[in-house]
Protein backbone atom coordinates (compact mmCIF):
# COMPACT_ATOMS: atom_id res chain seq x y z
CA UNK A 1 0.00 0.00 0.00
CA UNK A 2 2.35 2.79 -0.72
CA UNK A 3 0.54 6.30 -0.88
CA UNK A 4 2.37 9.11 -3.31
CA UNK A 5 1.63 12.40 -1.50
CA UNK A 6 -0.39 15.47 -3.56
CA UNK A 7 -2.29 16.99 -1.47
CA UNK A 8 -1.15 18.35 2.37
CA UNK A 9 -2.99 20.40 4.89
CA UNK A 10 -1.18 22.33 7.20
CA UNK A 11 -2.90 23.68 10.76
CA UNK A 12 -0.53 24.17 13.70
CA UNK A 13 -0.36 26.58 16.21
CA UNK A 14 2.75 25.63 16.71
CA UNK A 15 4.57 26.89 13.88
CA UNK A 16 8.56 25.53 15.08
CA UNK A 17 9.69 24.07 12.13
CA UNK A 18 6.98 24.51 9.77
CA UNK A 19 8.24 26.57 6.80
CA UNK A 20 11.05 24.11 6.19
CA UNK A 21 9.24 21.69 6.47
CA UNK A 22 6.16 23.05 3.81
CA UNK A 23 9.23 24.02 1.50
CA UNK A 24 10.69 20.28 1.17
CA UNK A 25 6.94 18.94 0.95
CA UNK A 26 6.67 22.01 -1.99
CA UNK A 27 9.85 21.03 -3.46
CA UNK A 28 8.40 17.34 -4.24
CA UNK A 29 5.42 18.84 -5.98
CA UNK A 30 3.08 18.22 -2.77
CA UNK A 31 0.48 21.02 -2.91
CA UNK A 32 -0.49 22.77 0.44
CA UNK A 33 -3.67 23.84 1.90
CA UNK A 34 -3.39 25.59 5.53
CA UNK A 35 -5.49 27.62 7.50
CA UNK A 36 -5.18 31.31 8.67
CA UNK A 37 -2.44 31.67 10.53
CA UNK A 38 -0.50 29.06 9.55
CA UNK A 39 -1.20 29.75 5.52
CA UNK A 40 -0.04 33.19 6.60
CA UNK A 41 3.32 32.13 7.85
CA UNK A 42 3.63 30.03 5.02
CA UNK A 43 3.09 33.17 2.14
CA UNK A 44 5.20 35.38 4.26
CA UNK A 45 8.44 33.04 3.61
CA UNK A 46 7.26 32.95 -0.08
CA UNK A 47 5.33 29.59 0.00
CA UNK A 48 2.45 28.62 -2.39
CA UNK A 49 -0.38 28.12 -0.12
CA UNK A 50 -4.38 27.41 -0.53
CA UNK A 51 -6.63 28.38 2.03
CA UNK A 52 -8.51 26.13 3.39
CA UNK A 53 -11.36 29.06 3.34
CA UNK A 54 -11.36 28.97 -0.68
CA UNK A 55 -11.41 24.85 -0.43
CA UNK A 56 -14.50 25.05 1.79
CA UNK A 57 -16.26 28.14 0.48
CA UNK A 58 -16.89 29.21 3.82
CA UNK A 59 -14.75 31.80 5.81
CA UNK A 60 -12.76 30.79 9.11
CA UNK A 61 -15.69 32.48 11.68
CA UNK A 62 -16.56 32.30 15.00
CA UNK A 63 -13.18 33.29 16.33
CA UNK A 64 -11.59 30.17 14.83
CA UNK A 65 -13.81 28.02 16.14
CA UNK A 66 -15.33 27.08 12.90
CA UNK A 67 -12.25 26.27 10.22
CA UNK A 68 -11.68 23.40 8.54
CA UNK A 69 -15.49 21.29 10.00
CA UNK A 70 -16.63 21.30 6.19
CA UNK A 71 -17.29 18.02 4.11
CA UNK A 72 -14.28 19.17 1.72
CA UNK A 73 -11.83 18.55 4.30
CA UNK A 74 -13.50 15.83 6.00
CA UNK A 75 -14.64 14.30 2.54
CA UNK A 76 -10.67 14.77 1.40
CA UNK A 77 -9.27 13.67 4.43
CA UNK A 78 -12.14 10.50 5.01
CA UNK A 79 -13.22 9.37 1.53
CA UNK A 80 -11.65 5.43 0.31
CA UNK A 81 -9.91 6.03 -2.41
CA UNK A 82 -10.62 2.21 -3.90
CA UNK A 83 -14.35 2.87 -2.63
CA UNK A 84 -16.40 3.47 -5.99
CA UNK A 85 -18.96 5.47 -4.24
CA UNK A 86 -16.22 6.98 -2.06
CA UNK A 87 -15.07 8.78 -5.20
CA UNK A 88 -18.72 8.96 -6.80
CA UNK A 89 -19.19 11.06 -3.64
CA UNK A 90 -16.36 12.78 -4.11
CA UNK A 91 -16.48 14.04 -8.00
CA UNK A 92 -20.67 14.83 -7.19
CA UNK A 93 -19.60 17.27 -4.41
CA UNK A 94 -15.80 18.89 -6.16
CA UNK A 95 -14.31 16.95 -3.03
CA UNK A 96 -10.41 16.28 -3.32
CA UNK A 97 -8.61 14.13 -1.50
CA UNK A 98 -5.89 14.98 0.51
CA UNK A 99 -3.18 12.58 1.67
CA UNK A 100 -1.66 14.41 4.28
CA UNK A 101 -2.87 15.99 7.08
CA UNK A 102 -0.41 17.90 9.75
CA UNK A 103 -1.95 19.20 13.06
CA UNK A 104 -0.76 20.39 16.10
CA UNK A 105 -3.38 21.31 18.54
CA UNK A 106 -4.30 24.84 20.58
CA UNK A 107 -1.85 24.80 23.49
CA UNK A 108 -4.79 23.65 25.78
CA UNK A 109 -2.45 22.02 28.30
CA UNK A 110 0.41 25.05 28.59
CA UNK A 111 -2.62 27.79 28.71
CA UNK A 112 -3.74 25.58 31.62
CA UNK A 113 -0.09 25.63 32.94
CA UNK A 114 -0.06 29.06 32.84
CA UNK A 115 -3.04 29.46 35.10
CA UNK A 116 -5.86 31.04 32.45
CA UNK A 117 -8.78 32.22 33.66
CA UNK A 118 -11.73 29.64 32.77
CA UNK A 119 -12.90 31.37 29.61
CA UNK A 120 -9.16 31.10 28.18
CA UNK A 121 -8.83 27.84 29.00
CA UNK A 122 -12.49 26.88 26.99
CA UNK A 123 -11.26 29.07 24.18
CA UNK A 124 -8.16 26.88 23.74
CA UNK A 125 -10.08 23.54 23.50
CA UNK A 126 -9.13 22.63 19.76
CA UNK A 127 -12.38 21.28 18.41
CA UNK A 128 -11.36 21.35 14.90
CA UNK A 129 -7.64 20.08 14.56
CA UNK A 130 -8.63 16.58 16.90
CA UNK A 131 -12.13 15.94 14.48
CA UNK A 132 -9.31 16.23 11.62
CA UNK A 133 -6.74 14.05 13.27
CA UNK A 134 -8.76 11.36 14.16
CA UNK A 135 -10.32 11.53 10.95
CA UNK A 136 -6.71 11.16 8.77
CA UNK A 137 -5.70 8.53 11.53
CA UNK A 138 -9.17 6.54 10.83
CA UNK A 139 -8.13 6.55 6.66
CA UNK A 140 -4.51 5.42 7.60
CA UNK A 141 -5.06 2.94 4.80
CA UNK A 142 -4.82 6.21 2.44
CA UNK A 143 -3.51 9.06 4.17
CA UNK A 144 -0.50 10.16 6.70
CA UNK A 145 -1.52 12.12 9.73
CA UNK A 146 1.82 13.73 11.54
CA UNK A 147 0.76 15.54 15.13
CA UNK A 148 4.14 16.10 16.63
CA UNK A 149 6.57 18.76 15.32
CA UNK A 150 9.45 15.71 15.72
CA UNK A 151 8.23 13.52 13.13
CA UNK A 152 8.34 16.10 10.50
CA UNK A 153 11.92 14.41 9.54
CA UNK A 154 10.30 11.11 10.14
CA UNK A 155 7.97 11.64 7.15
CA UNK A 156 11.13 13.23 5.06
CA UNK A 157 12.96 10.22 5.88
CA UNK A 158 9.81 7.68 5.08
CA UNK A 159 9.75 9.77 1.51
CA UNK A 160 13.14 9.75 0.90
CA UNK A 161 13.26 6.03 1.98
CA UNK A 162 10.28 5.05 -0.67
CA UNK A 163 10.57 7.19 -3.60
CA UNK A 164 8.00 9.78 -2.65
CA UNK A 165 5.58 7.37 -1.40
CA UNK A 166 4.67 6.17 2.22
CA UNK A 167 4.04 2.90 3.59
CA UNK A 168 1.75 1.48 5.21
CA UNK A 169 3.52 0.33 7.93
CA UNK A 170 4.78 4.08 9.02
CA UNK A 171 0.79 5.40 8.15
CA UNK A 172 0.03 2.94 10.98
CA UNK A 173 2.53 4.18 13.14
CA UNK A 174 1.52 7.43 13.09
CA UNK A 175 -2.57 6.77 13.35
CA UNK A 176 -1.63 5.05 16.75
CA UNK A 177 0.54 8.22 17.57
CA UNK A 178 -2.09 10.75 16.94
CA UNK A 179 -5.37 8.99 18.57
CA UNK A 180 -3.14 8.77 21.68
CA UNK A 181 -2.74 12.82 21.44
CA UNK A 182 -5.93 13.58 20.73
CA UNK A 183 -6.62 11.04 23.98
CA UNK A 184 -4.34 13.04 25.61
CA UNK A 185 -5.53 16.06 24.80
CA UNK A 186 -9.47 15.13 26.14
CA UNK A 187 -8.22 13.94 29.44
CA UNK A 188 -6.38 17.03 30.05
CA UNK A 189 -9.61 19.06 28.79
CA UNK A 190 -11.59 16.55 31.53
CA UNK A 191 -8.47 16.97 34.64
CA UNK A 192 -8.99 20.51 34.57
CA UNK A 193 -12.80 20.37 34.58
CA UNK A 194 -13.00 18.28 37.16
CA UNK A 195 -9.91 20.69 39.44
CA UNK A 196 -12.52 23.82 38.07
CA UNK A 197 -15.34 22.24 38.99
CA UNK A 198 -14.08 20.81 42.28
CA UNK A 199 -14.76 17.68 41.21
CA UNK A 200 -12.67 14.98 43.81
CA UNK A 201 -13.82 11.49 42.96
CA UNK A 202 -11.55 9.54 40.86
CA UNK A 203 -14.75 8.18 39.55
CA UNK A 204 -15.69 8.63 35.31
CA UNK A 205 -12.55 10.60 34.41
CA UNK A 206 -10.13 9.73 31.90
CA UNK A 207 -6.25 9.90 32.17
CA UNK A 208 -3.48 10.28 30.38
CA UNK A 209 -0.20 12.05 30.76
CA UNK A 210 2.37 13.96 28.45
CA UNK A 211 5.84 11.84 27.68
CA UNK A 212 8.47 13.36 29.48
CA UNK A 213 11.17 10.88 29.23
CA UNK A 214 11.91 7.91 26.72
CA UNK A 215 13.80 5.55 29.86
CA UNK A 216 16.75 3.81 28.91
CA UNK A 217 15.28 0.92 30.47
CA UNK A 218 12.33 0.30 33.00
CA UNK A 219 12.96 -1.22 36.80
CA UNK A 220 14.84 -3.76 35.29
CA UNK A 221 16.73 -3.77 32.15
CA UNK A 222 15.03 -6.21 29.94
CA UNK A 223 11.78 -4.04 30.35
CA UNK A 224 11.16 -0.73 28.65
CA UNK A 225 10.09 2.19 30.15
CA UNK A 226 8.79 5.82 29.99
CA UNK A 227 8.09 8.95 32.39
CA UNK A 228 4.97 10.72 32.15
CA UNK A 229 3.80 13.42 33.61
CA UNK A 230 0.38 14.46 34.11
CA UNK A 231 -1.60 17.82 34.49
CA UNK A 232 -1.62 17.31 38.38
CA UNK A 233 2.23 18.12 38.70
CA UNK A 234 3.52 19.32 42.02
CA UNK A 235 6.89 20.41 43.41
CA UNK A 236 8.98 16.95 42.88
CA UNK A 237 10.87 14.55 40.62
CA UNK A 238 8.59 15.51 37.85
CA UNK A 239 8.75 19.35 37.95
CA UNK A 240 12.52 19.59 39.28
CA UNK A 241 15.64 20.75 37.18
CA UNK A 242 18.25 18.35 36.87
CA UNK A 243 21.94 20.24 37.48
CA UNK A 244 23.92 17.14 36.68
CA UNK A 245 24.58 13.93 36.77
CA UNK A 246 23.46 11.08 34.55
CA UNK A 247 19.89 10.60 33.07
CA UNK A 248 17.53 9.58 35.71
CA UNK A 249 16.47 5.90 35.63
CA UNK A 250 13.15 4.27 36.33
CA UNK A 251 13.91 3.21 40.02
CA UNK A 252 15.71 6.77 40.46
CA UNK A 253 12.25 8.14 40.07
CA UNK A 254 10.62 6.07 41.89
CA UNK A 255 13.08 6.32 45.01
CA UNK A 256 13.57 10.20 44.52
CA UNK A 257 9.55 10.65 44.31
CA UNK A 258 9.30 8.57 47.51
CA UNK A 259 11.98 10.59 49.42
CA UNK A 260 10.59 14.14 48.11
CA UNK A 261 7.39 12.96 49.49
CA UNK A 262 8.47 12.12 52.28
CA UNK A 263 10.60 15.12 53.29
CA UNK A 264 7.88 17.61 52.32
CA UNK A 265 5.95 16.28 55.47
CA UNK A 266 8.18 18.53 57.63
CA UNK A 267 7.42 22.19 57.11
CA UNK A 268 10.91 23.93 56.84
CA UNK A 269 9.75 26.58 59.48
CA UNK A 270 9.98 23.69 62.15
CA UNK A 271 13.49 22.66 61.27
CA UNK A 272 16.07 21.15 58.32
CA UNK A 273 15.00 17.55 57.51
CA UNK A 274 16.51 15.33 55.90
CA UNK A 275 15.58 11.63 54.35
CA UNK A 276 17.65 8.87 52.82
CA UNK A 277 15.64 6.57 50.27
CA UNK A 278 16.40 3.47 49.29
CA UNK A 279 13.74 1.10 47.22
CA UNK A 280 11.35 3.61 48.25
CA UNK A 281 11.80 2.63 51.79
CA UNK A 282 13.41 5.25 54.26
CA UNK A 283 16.48 4.11 55.77
CA UNK A 284 16.73 6.99 57.97
CA UNK A 285 15.02 10.14 58.44
CA UNK A 286 16.00 12.88 60.86
CA UNK A 287 15.57 16.62 61.51
CA UNK A 288 18.24 18.76 62.88
CA UNK A 289 19.31 22.05 63.68
CA UNK A 290 20.76 22.52 60.52
CA UNK A 291 21.00 20.53 57.72
CA UNK A 292 23.87 18.77 57.77
CA UNK A 293 23.35 17.63 61.50
CA UNK A 294 19.91 16.56 59.85
CA UNK A 295 21.48 14.47 57.24
CA UNK A 296 24.26 12.91 59.62
CA UNK A 297 21.56 11.70 61.93
CA UNK A 298 19.43 10.50 58.96
CA UNK A 299 22.45 8.81 58.19
CA UNK A 300 23.40 7.47 61.54
CA UNK A 301 20.38 5.55 61.51
CA UNK A 302 21.48 3.05 59.13
CA UNK A 303 24.81 3.78 57.58
CA UNK A 304 24.81 0.80 55.88
CA UNK A 305 21.81 0.73 53.78
CA UNK A 306 22.22 4.46 53.15
CA UNK A 307 24.88 3.32 50.62
CA UNK A 308 23.82 3.90 46.69
CA UNK A 309 20.74 5.87 48.41
CA UNK A 310 18.39 8.82 47.45
CA UNK A 311 18.79 11.80 49.71
CA UNK A 312 16.07 14.40 50.28
CA UNK A 313 16.29 18.11 51.62
CA UNK A 314 13.04 19.96 52.93
CA UNK A 315 15.37 23.17 52.45
CA UNK A 316 18.08 24.61 50.33
CA UNK A 317 21.14 22.61 49.54
CA UNK A 318 24.38 24.14 51.17
CA UNK A 319 27.70 23.80 51.00
CA UNK A 320 28.79 21.82 54.40
CA UNK A 321 26.05 19.39 53.94
CA UNK A 322 26.85 18.83 50.33
CA UNK A 323 30.67 18.18 51.60
CA UNK A 324 29.55 15.52 53.89
CA UNK A 325 27.40 13.93 51.42
CA UNK A 326 29.92 13.11 48.98
CA UNK A 327 31.58 11.26 51.06
CA UNK A 328 29.56 7.86 50.25
CA UNK A 329 28.04 7.21 46.64
CA UNK A 330 24.74 8.61 46.72
CA UNK A 331 22.75 7.91 43.44
CA UNK A 332 20.27 11.14 43.90
CA UNK A 333 19.84 14.61 45.71
CA UNK A 334 16.75 16.48 45.62
CA UNK A 335 15.97 19.82 47.25
CA UNK A 336 14.01 23.03 47.13
CA UNK A 337 17.18 24.68 45.97
CA UNK A 338 21.30 24.38 46.21
CA UNK A 339 23.84 27.00 46.70
CA UNK A 340 26.39 27.81 44.60
CA UNK A 341 28.89 26.30 47.04
CA UNK A 342 27.11 22.73 46.92
CA UNK A 343 26.89 22.47 43.08
CA UNK A 344 30.78 23.40 42.62
CA UNK A 345 31.18 20.36 45.92
CA UNK A 346 28.60 18.13 43.97
CA UNK A 347 30.16 18.92 40.16
CA UNK A 348 33.61 16.75 41.21
CA UNK A 349 30.96 13.92 41.59
CA UNK A 350 30.47 13.49 37.80
CA UNK A 351 27.87 10.85 38.85
CA UNK A 352 25.93 12.24 41.39
CA UNK A 353 22.37 13.65 40.09
CA UNK A 354 21.11 16.85 41.45
CA UNK A 355 17.68 17.87 41.01
CA UNK A 356 15.88 21.13 42.70
CA UNK A 357 12.13 21.57 42.84
CA UNK A 358 11.55 25.30 43.55
CA UNK A 359 9.86 24.45 46.23
CA UNK A 360 8.09 22.03 48.89
CA UNK A 361 4.99 20.24 47.54
CA UNK A 362 1.99 20.81 50.07
CA UNK A 363 1.49 16.88 52.08
CA UNK A 364 -2.48 18.00 52.79
CA UNK A 365 -3.21 18.63 49.20
CA UNK A 366 -5.22 16.38 47.56
CA UNK A 367 -4.31 14.99 44.15
CA UNK A 368 -4.92 11.26 42.49
CA UNK A 369 -2.66 8.07 43.10
CA UNK A 370 -2.34 5.21 40.44
CA UNK A 371 -1.21 1.41 41.07
CA UNK A 372 -1.22 -0.90 38.38
CA UNK A 373 -2.67 -3.93 38.45
CA UNK A 374 -2.92 -7.24 35.37
CA UNK A 375 -5.69 -5.82 33.13
CA UNK A 376 -6.12 -2.06 34.71
CA UNK A 377 -5.15 0.24 37.19
CA UNK A 378 -6.56 1.59 40.66
CA UNK A 379 -6.76 5.21 41.32
CA UNK A 380 -7.36 6.89 44.71
CA UNK A 381 -7.21 10.53 46.26
CA UNK A 382 -3.50 10.85 48.02
CA UNK A 383 -3.04 10.04 51.43
CA UNK A 384 -2.68 13.22 52.64
CA UNK A 385 -3.96 12.35 56.11
CA UNK A 386 -2.76 14.22 59.01
CA UNK A 387 -3.00 14.18 62.62
CA UNK A 388 -1.77 16.50 65.48
CA UNK A 389 -1.53 16.54 68.89
CA UNK A 390 -5.24 17.36 69.01
CA UNK A 391 -6.11 14.28 67.33
CA UNK A 392 -4.19 11.79 69.59
CA UNK A 393 -6.31 9.34 72.21
CA UNK A 394 -3.84 8.10 75.22
CA UNK A 395 -4.86 4.96 76.34
CA UNK A 396 -2.87 3.82 78.42
CA UNK A 397 -1.90 4.18 82.21
CA UNK A 398 1.11 5.74 81.99
CA UNK A 399 0.62 9.20 79.99
CA UNK A 400 3.37 10.12 76.77
CA UNK A 401 5.89 12.61 78.36
CA UNK A 402 6.22 15.81 75.71
CA UNK A 403 9.24 14.36 74.47
CA UNK A 404 7.93 11.02 73.64
CA UNK A 405 4.64 12.87 72.12
CA UNK A 406 6.93 14.91 69.54
CA UNK A 407 8.61 11.70 68.79
CA UNK A 408 5.52 9.73 68.53
CA UNK A 409 4.10 12.18 65.72
CA UNK A 410 7.72 12.12 64.07
CA UNK A 411 7.29 8.17 63.89
CA UNK A 412 4.04 8.67 63.00
CA UNK A 413 4.65 11.09 59.58
CA UNK A 414 7.76 8.96 58.71
CA UNK A 415 5.72 5.58 59.29
CA UNK A 416 3.49 6.98 56.57
CA UNK A 417 5.69 6.65 54.03
CA UNK A 418 7.12 3.31 55.20
CA UNK A 419 6.18 -0.14 53.14
CA UNK A 420 3.32 -1.95 55.32
CA UNK A 421 3.85 -3.64 57.46
CA UNK A 422 5.46 -0.79 59.34
CA UNK A 423 7.53 0.01 62.57
CA UNK A 424 8.98 3.02 63.08
CA UNK A 425 11.47 3.66 66.59
CA UNK A 426 12.36 7.59 66.73
CA UNK A 427 14.56 9.31 69.68
CA UNK A 428 14.90 13.13 69.62
CA UNK A 429 13.07 13.72 66.30
CA UNK A 430 15.66 11.12 64.23
CA UNK A 431 14.70 7.26 63.28
CA UNK A 432 16.63 4.81 64.78
CA UNK A 433 15.09 1.79 63.33
CA UNK A 434 12.90 1.22 60.87
CA UNK A 435 11.52 -2.50 60.10
CA UNK A 436 9.53 -2.22 56.41
CA UNK A 437 7.16 -4.40 53.87
CA UNK A 438 7.19 -7.67 56.21
CA UNK A 439 3.87 -9.83 56.35
CA UNK A 440 3.78 -9.40 59.86
CA UNK A 441 4.04 -6.68 61.59
CA UNK A 442 6.05 -8.70 64.75
CA UNK A 443 8.77 -9.37 62.55
CA UNK A 444 9.15 -5.50 61.22
CA UNK A 445 9.13 -4.52 65.19
CA UNK A 446 12.24 -7.18 65.22
CA UNK A 447 13.99 -5.83 62.35
CA UNK A 448 13.84 -2.23 63.26
CA UNK A 449 15.36 -3.36 66.47
CA UNK A 450 18.28 -5.71 64.80
CA UNK A 451 18.82 -2.17 62.58
CA UNK A 452 19.01 -0.22 65.38
CA UNK A 453 21.34 -2.76 67.00
CA UNK A 454 23.79 -3.05 64.08
CA UNK A 455 23.76 0.48 64.22
CA UNK A 456 24.94 0.28 68.16
CA UNK A 457 27.79 -1.38 67.33
CA UNK A 458 28.86 0.30 64.00
CA UNK A 459 28.92 3.63 66.20
CA UNK A 460 29.92 2.09 69.58
CA UNK A 461 27.30 2.68 71.66
CA UNK A 462 26.41 1.01 74.78
CA UNK A 463 23.00 -0.50 73.74
CA UNK A 464 20.98 0.45 70.74
CA UNK A 465 19.24 3.60 70.43
CA UNK A 466 15.82 1.77 70.41
CA UNK A 467 16.22 1.74 73.99
CA UNK A 468 13.77 3.87 75.59
CA UNK A 469 12.54 4.75 71.82
CA UNK A 470 9.25 6.11 70.64
CA UNK A 471 7.77 3.83 68.02
CA UNK A 472 5.27 4.01 65.22
CA UNK A 473 2.94 1.40 63.74
CA UNK A 474 0.63 2.50 60.22
CA UNK A 475 -1.79 0.15 61.19
CA UNK A 476 -3.25 -1.49 64.49
CA UNK A 477 -1.97 -4.52 66.58
CA UNK A 478 -4.09 -7.12 65.88
CA UNK A 479 -2.54 -9.17 68.89
CA UNK A 480 -0.43 -8.08 72.15
CA UNK A 481 2.38 -10.25 70.87
CA UNK A 482 3.18 -6.60 68.96
CA UNK A 483 3.61 -4.57 71.47
CA UNK A 484 5.11 -7.44 73.25
CA UNK A 485 7.54 -7.53 70.78
CA UNK A 486 8.13 -3.28 70.94
CA UNK A 487 8.73 -3.88 74.69
CA UNK A 488 11.17 -6.47 74.55
CA UNK A 489 12.96 -4.01 71.90
CA UNK A 490 13.20 -1.40 74.64
CA UNK A 491 10.97 0.73 72.87
CA UNK A 492 8.89 3.17 75.61
CA UNK A 493 5.88 5.15 73.87
CA UNK A 494 3.83 3.54 70.95
CA UNK A 495 1.47 5.48 68.40
CA UNK A 496 -1.02 3.24 66.03
CA UNK A 497 -4.13 3.98 64.51
CA UNK A 498 -5.89 1.77 66.88
CA UNK A 499 -9.59 -0.13 66.25
CA UNK A 500 -8.18 -3.66 66.12
CA UNK A 501 -11.02 -5.81 67.84
CA UNK A 502 -8.00 -6.68 70.39
CA UNK A 503 -7.47 -3.48 71.53
CA UNK A 504 -8.39 -4.33 74.97
CA UNK A 505 -5.72 -7.11 75.00
CA UNK A 506 -3.06 -4.76 73.59
CA UNK A 507 -3.89 -1.84 75.90
CA UNK A 508 -3.38 -4.29 79.11
CA UNK A 509 -0.14 -5.39 77.76
CA UNK A 510 1.01 -1.83 77.24
CA UNK A 511 -0.18 -1.28 80.63
CA UNK A 512 1.72 -4.21 82.26
CA UNK A 513 4.33 -3.55 79.93
CA UNK A 514 4.88 0.31 81.36
CA UNK A 515 4.39 1.42 77.90
CA UNK A 516 2.45 5.16 77.31
CA UNK A 517 0.09 4.33 74.04
CA UNK A 518 -1.76 6.81 71.98
CA UNK A 519 -4.62 5.88 69.00
CA UNK A 520 -4.43 8.07 66.09
CA UNK A 521 -7.91 7.07 64.99
CA UNK A 522 -6.10 6.93 61.48
CA UNK A 523 -4.23 4.12 59.35
CA UNK A 524 -1.57 4.65 57.11
CA UNK A 525 -1.25 1.64 54.99
CA UNK A 526 1.16 1.66 51.68
CA UNK A 527 1.51 -1.60 50.25
P1 LIG B 1 -3.90 28.82 12.42
O1 LIG B 1 -2.75 29.33 13.24
O2 LIG B 1 -3.44 28.12 11.19
O3 LIG B 1 -4.93 29.87 12.16
O4 LIG B 1 -4.65 27.74 13.31
C1 LIG B 1 -4.09 26.48 13.53
C2 LIG B 1 -4.83 25.76 14.62
O5 LIG B 1 -6.23 25.72 14.34
C3 LIG B 1 -4.39 24.32 14.77
O6 LIG B 1 -3.99 24.15 16.12
C4 LIG B 1 -5.62 23.50 14.44
O7 LIG B 1 -5.69 22.32 15.22
C5 LIG B 1 -6.75 24.44 14.71
N1 LIG B 1 -7.96 24.21 13.92
C6 LIG B 1 -8.06 23.82 12.65
N2 LIG B 1 -9.36 23.77 12.28
C7 LIG B 1 -10.11 24.14 13.33
C8 LIG B 1 -11.52 24.29 13.57
O8 LIG B 1 -12.37 24.07 12.70
N3 LIG B 1 -11.89 24.66 14.83
C9 LIG B 1 -10.99 24.91 15.80
N4 LIG B 1 -11.44 25.28 17.01
N5 LIG B 1 -9.66 24.80 15.60
C10 LIG B 1 -9.22 24.42 14.38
Amino acid sequence: HPVALRRALISVSDKTGMIEFARKLSARGVEILSTGGSAKTLREAGLTVVDVADVTGFPEMMDGRVKTLHPAVHGGLLALRDNEEHQAAMQAHNIEPIDLLVVNLYPFEETVAKGASYDDCIENIDIGGPAMIRAAAKNHAFVSVIVDVEDYDALLAELDANNDHTTLEFRQRQAQIAYARTAAYDASVSTWMAGAIGEQTPRRRAFAGKLAQSLRYGENPHQQAAFYVTDEARPGVATAKQWQGKELSYNNINDTDAAFELVAEFDPSQGPACAIIKHANPCGVAQGATALEAYKRAFDCDRTSAFGGIIALNQPLDGATAEEIVKIFTEVVIAPDADDDAKAIFAAKKNLRLLTTGGLADPKAGGLTFRQVAGGFLVQGRDNGHVGLDDLKIVTERQPSPEELKDLLFAWTVAKHVKSNAIVYAKDMATVGIGAGQMSRVDSTRIGRRKSEDMAEILGLAEPLTNGAAVASDAFFPFADGVEALAEAGAKAVIQPGGSMRDDEVIAAANRLGLAMVFTGQRHFRH
